[in-house]
């Protein structure tokens, strides 16, 4: 169902009135995670200023140490709902367990499935079924043919609405925190008709390179980029290093149009 050979023409999601995919370069962008309803809507706030098109903040959050925060969860998604809807932002969220599937479904726009659980088949298969556009991310250590059939159980499982998102992969490079696969832009481009959008902020991990590999993106092909951004990193409770400041954002998003208008 994923492959270009099925489908020529491309995909275009629509995600709360926004369109991922075709001519418009759609940018997603906000806090790693939902803290504070003040720490939400003022990022939210400023990205929109800004020139985002899409808010994402996570509620659940997966964290590589049992001690770390983990996200308000259901509380999380409420601020979420309310900032969206008073700045006019679709909500773009993760889920990691097939138990909260629905009412994250019936509180965001869109639902992320996260890169450690791109090969959790009982989630993909409920997201799958849950009714909400997905946008997939390349697992850690994923293949691009291993990532494409994660997207073909989205699919299979009835939901056509399906984003990919590169977000780095793990090499032996330990400079970065992982390596921005940009290669997989126009390699997956030419194999399946679903969008792809690029997350430079988790693909480098260091809010100084976010810049230079969103435009690299852009010039790569993809359809959208999604990028951290807090109102104030140094106080984030979680990924403050690969967060943007507000400031950062809308000086990245004032050269980003010179780049897509020229691919
Ligand atoms: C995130 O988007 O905040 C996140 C946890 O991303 P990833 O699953 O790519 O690490
Ligand atoms: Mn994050």
């Amino acid at each position: 169902l994923v492959s270009r050979e099925l489908q020529a023409h491309d995909t275009v999601v629509d995600v709360g009135g926004v369109s991922i995919g075709g001519d418009r370069l759609a940018v997603i962008a906000g806090p790693c995670a939902v803290e504070s309803p003040d720490q939400l809507h003022e990022t939210a706030a400023a990205v929109k200023a800004a020139g985002a098109t899409l808010l994402r903040a996570g509620a659940y959050k997966p964290r590589t140490s049992p001690y770390g925060f983990a996200g308000h969860g259901i509380e999380g998604l409420k601020v979420l709902r309310e900032v969206g809807d008073d700045l006019g932002l679709p909500i773009v969220t993760e889920v990691m367990d097939t138990a909260d599937v629905a009412h994250v479904a019936e509180a965001a726009d869109c639902l992320q499935i996260g890169a450690r659980n791109m090969q959790n088949y009982a989630l993909l298969r409920a997201v799958g079924a849950a009714g909400r556009p997905v946008l997939l991310k390349r697992g850690l250590s994923a293949t691009i043919q291993e990532w494409l059939l994660a997207a073909e159980y989205l699919m299979a499982a009835g939901n056509p609405n399906v984003i990919l998102c590169e977000r780095g992969i793990r090499t032996f490079e330990p400079a970065t925190r992982n390596t921005l696969d940009l290669n997989a832009v126009p390699y997956v481009k030419g194999k399946t008709h679903l969008p792809i959008v690029v997350d430079p902020s988790h693909g480098t991990g260091a809010r100084d390179l976010v810049p230079a590999m969103s435009l690299a993106a852009v010039a790569a092909g993809a359809d959208g980029l999604m990028i951290e951004v807090h109102r104030d990193p140094a106080k984030a409770w979680s990924d403050g290093a690969q967060s943007l400041y507000p400031a950062q954002f809308e000086q990245l998003m004032g050269s980003i149009g010179a780049v897509a208008a020229a691919v």
